[in-house]
């Protein structure tokens, strides 16, 4: 078959294959930090369940019908009220497109910067799903070294002399990495964009689910001159598999994102942004946010605890303020992969930290384990069997 050239740079679901892997190994019931779910307790099925009920009585046709590509108007409204809340992220100059899943928002912007050979400039590692649609769409990367503190900024200055478009970052709690970007890079990152001329698109799932520390300002509240592009998402806070987004960006930016998005589906699914909308209006969600921070702390408190009690002292770890990722890095001289494959025979099925880099060839010793979906319970046990595993392969 004749497929395009670009899609030889776009990568398997790294997450699929580790599962791929744990189920041929005969692995019926196995521990997985892999994925990046939220806790079946933080969905709010009940909830749901009740507004999807009277949304399909009550606006049966309308939720039926052809809708709009920016998106319902109740859920636009409801949705800058939301990300509005505790920081100027949507002004008077912007407007709002939700999209389906923030995923789809990422594409569209790629769609509507990136010409075939454009750069787009990225953390290095950084979401797959991402880097994925970039390449798909024809741009190709440049990665950044990522640091405790967000990226290397020398790094990202030689990497903006090269015209690049777009800068992808992860500000809150990133993915893979758990890493949050410091006020003052955020602050310097804003600064090399404007000096470069380079559009920010800044992805933020996680920022709701901190679990410690004080919140940082989103590079978007910084922005004078219309050139971030803010990505929310519901997903990781109310329900993954309703599929809603949002971008919130400068008229202009928003209107072709709108002309991308109808050549693509249309709009996104009616039922879910009613619902996503009478979620938002019927619910206290800072009460709800709250909720999700306790759980997740104590889920990712305990896992960092597990590690300290379980893991060779040798191994770096990277503690999180939030989100869903812990990422550690083996001792030179052991083999990541090795450690990985013996990991997925003891069914405990974790992601080999090559395959979030710009380049999954290179050597690479980190590991990212998901805190979110395992109960307590696996958590210990995954924990201690990969523990003793870290006392086999660091002698
Ligand atoms: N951005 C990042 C950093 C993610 O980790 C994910 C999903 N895990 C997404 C975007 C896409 O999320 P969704 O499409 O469910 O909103």
């Amino acid at each position: 078959m004749r497929y395009a050239d670009k899609m030889n740079y776009v990568k398997k679901s790294a997450i699929r294959s580790v599962m791929a892997d744990a189920s041929e190994n005969g692995t019926v019931e196995y521990i997985s930090f892999a994925s990046g779910f939220p806790d079946p307790e933080a969905i709010p099925q009940e909830k749901l369940e009740e507004v999807g009920h009277k949304i399909l009585q009550e606006k049966t046709y309308e939720v039926l019908q052809y809708g709009s590509a920016q998106g319902y108007t109740g859920l636009i409204e409801s949705s800058k009220s939301f990300i509005n809340k505790h920081e100027c992220i949507c002004t008077s100059d912007d407007d709002i497109i939700i999209t389906t899943g923030s995923q789809q928002g990422l594409d569209l912007v790629s769609k509507i910067f990136c010409d075939e050979g454009d750069y787009v400039v990225v953390e290095n590692p950084s979401y797959l799903g991402a880097l994925n649609s970039f390449k798909c769409n024809g741009a190709k990367l440049l990665g950044v070294s990522l640091e405790e503190d967000g990226v290397n900024l020398k790094e990202l200055e030689e990497a903006f002399k090269k015209g690049p478009k777009v800068f992808y970052t992860i500000p809150n709690f990133q993915n893979p990495t758990g890493v949050t970007t410091s006020l003052e890079k955020r602050k310097e990152i804003y600064n090399l964009a404007v000096k470069y001329d380079v559009v920010i698109l800044e992805d933020n799932p996680y920022g709701y689910l901190r679990i410690t520390g004080e919140e940082v300002p989103s590079i978007k509240s910084l922005d004078q001159d219309h050139r971030v592009v803010y990505a929310a998402s519901l997903s990781k806070i109310i329900s993954p598999g309703m599929r809603t987004g949002i971008i919130c960006a400068s008229k202009d930016i928003i209107s072709k994102l709108f002309m991308a998005k109808q050549s693509g589906d249309n709009h996104t699914n009616n039922l879910s942004q009613y619902m996503m909308d009478a979620f938002l209006r019927e619910t206290d969600m800072d009460a709800h946010i709250k909720h999700l921070q306790s759980l997740y702390a104590k889920k990712c408190n305990f896992m960092l605890e597990m590690i300290k009690k379980y893991f060779h002292p040798s191994i770096h770890v990277i503690e999180p303020e939030g989100g869903m990722f812990i990422w550690f890095d083996l001792p030179d001289g052991v083999s990541m992969p090795e450690f990985v494959q013996a990991s997925i025979k003891k069914h405990v099925a974790i992601v080999p930290g090559n395959e979030f880099m710009v380049d999954s060839t290179k050597p690479c010793q980190s590991i990212r384990m998901n805190f979110s979906a395992a109960s307590m319970e696996n958590i210990e046990k995954g924990i201690q069997i990969l523990g003793e595993l870290t006392y086999q392969f660091c002698k």
